[in-house]
């Protein structure tokens, strides 16, 4: 049995369950300015559909893992 069970909910963007997959699912972790932080589940997908593509940040956003 194992010692650690890591569960998560739907896609925090597109509100869809999530399969296990070798990126998904992603946990998203915001921190505040004073040290408070919490933490959502996505699609790696979805939260790239997030990110800015414009053309004159040449690619600073673009994840490195996926
Ligand atoms: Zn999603």
């Amino acid at each position: 049995m194992p010692s650690e069970i890591v569960q998560w909910g739907p896609c925090c963007f597109c509100g869809l369950d999530m399969a296990k997959t070798s990126v998904d699912p992603c946990r998203l972790t915001v921190e505040t300015c004073n040290g408070l932080w919490q933490t959502w589940f996505c699609h790696a997908a979805c939260f790239k559909e997030q990110l800015s593509d414009r053309p004159e940040l040449m690619g600073m956003m673009e994840p490195a893992h996926f």
